[in-house]
């Protein structure tokens, strides 16, 4: 690739969400890396972009892929990612259409425009390499989300565009592994801010969960339908509770040991999710406010089965909520973790709950970056999807040569 390639953040070059970047080799080939939205009521998009050659979508959270019927709606495209993301943003898209209906706003596409994205797919491995005019594109695990990439474009540079990665071993999933290149475009969810170790955190939620069962309590487990809840579920795999399973994350579980290929140990998830108890009725609701562990979406409390069994249990202090993600401001979740209240559909009421904090990220923390970062051995870092991107500019400035471009603007590399 010669010396000028041209890029523009369509979105999420600043912030955690609506995340596209668009990039223009020097003969003039364009490629589209994601297309997001921000979640919210009524949800914020990127820009629209040019027309382009090839769409890489690097996983199926909404914030990567969740206008990707819209762009399907305006031209036909080819979309390289793998069978598995293309399953689960699928369900992510036709949920996002119910939500909406059910909340009273619109989203930009239709059915059949998810129809149509799910046609526009082109499946891609990581053992298989794929090319657009002389350019050869592979393919490598981000250690995300199962089905998750990294893009590597090799021309006369090499370029890395990361989307999002997590640099340690889940249980579902192996650590992303450095892929040395000319131009790294490296996601910054974290820069600033690390995450514990891993073991200790686990080891505190489960000494936590025996705390509120051994008082008689049921440990509430709200967590995203996405991988998250299905980690949890490995992690309690031994535990020997009576744990109910309820939310979109059964389905997310069930596709999963479809794509065995892309879990660490689909044995290990099989038996996990064979020791868990399907909600599929009211009557299983009620059943599982007698057990011991419920694990349920959503990880935010902005929806889902978590507000039932929250309204339920709310005046009990023997029980607890045990949150398992960043809680983004404005959501139900920073309300409880802040206020000890929760908003049911309008109404603001106190819970007198335990309520406890787990950070089980699924992005790699600081020193986790910057460790991947300079394994890479890049000349030129453009840092994207973070709201505050100068600690990790700090840490890698003596490093390579640092952008952190505005949504919009035109950078040439
Ligand atoms: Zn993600
Ligand atoms: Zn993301």
């Amino acid at each position: 690739m010669s010396n000028n390639i041209k890029i523009q953040f369509l979105g999420g070059s600043n912030e955690v969400g609506s995340l596209s970047m668009v990039l223009e080799t020097a003969d003039g080939i364009r490629i589209l890396f994601d297309y997001g939205m921000s979640p919210g009521k009524p949800p914020t998009y990127p820009l629209p972009p040019p027309p382009v050659d090839l769409v890489l979508l690097t996983h199926a959270h909404l914030d990567h892929s969740g206008m990707i019927p819209w762009l399907c709606s305006r031209r036909d495209h080819t979309i390289f990612a793998t069978d598995l993301t293309n399953k689960i943003s699928n369900l992510l898209f036709r949920d996002s259409l119910k939500i909406a209906k059910m909340d009273g706003y619109a989203i930009p596409y239709t059915r059949s425009d998810i129809d149509d994205a799910e046609h526009s797919f082109v499946e891609v491995t990581t053992s298989q390499n794929k090319n657009i005019n002389s350019y050869e594109i592979h393919f490598h695990s981000a250690g995300h989300i199962p089905g998750s990439l990294m893009f590597e474009i090799i021309g006369e540079q090499k370029i890395l565009f990361t989307g999002d990665i997590n640099a340690i071993d889940t249980r579902l999933l192996h650590g992303v592994k450095p892929v040395q290149c000319d131009i790294l475009f490296l996601e910054g969810t974290y820069s600033g801010r690390e995450h514990p170790d891993r073991r200790e955190l686990e080891k505190r939620f489960l000494d936590k969960i025996d705390e509120v069962v051994s008082r008689g309590g049921i440990a509430v487990i709200p967590a995203f339908a996405v991988a998250r809840i299905q980690e949890l579920a490995l992690i309690l795999q031994n535990s020997g509770y009576n744990i109910w399973f309820d939310g979109m994350g059964k389905k997310v579980a069930k596709i999963f040991l479809k794509y065995p290929k892309y879990l660490r140990s689909p044995e290990n998830l099989k038996k996990a999710i064979n020791n868990v108890n399907f909600v599929h009725s009211d009557h299983n609701r009620k059943m599982a406010l007698k057990s011991e562990v419920i694990l349920t979406s959503s990880g935010m409390l902005d929806g889902g089965p978590i507000l039932w069994y929250m309204n339920k249990l709310k005046n009990d202090p023997k029980s607890a909520v045990l949150l398992t993600g960043y809680q983004v401001e404005g959501t139900n979740g920073r309300l409880l973790l802040d206020k000890s209240k929760i908003d049911f559909y309008g109404v603001i009421e106190n819970v007198e709950c335990e309520v406890g904090y787990f950070d089980f990220s699924a992005h790699a923390g600081h020193s986790e970056l910057v460790k991947f970062a300079k394994a890479c051995r890049p000349e030129k870092i453009v840092l994207f999807h973070s709201d505050n991107r100068t600690p990790l500019a700090e840490s890698l400035k003596d490093f390579a040569d640092i952008y952190t471009p505005n949504n919009g603007e035109t950078v040439k590399l």
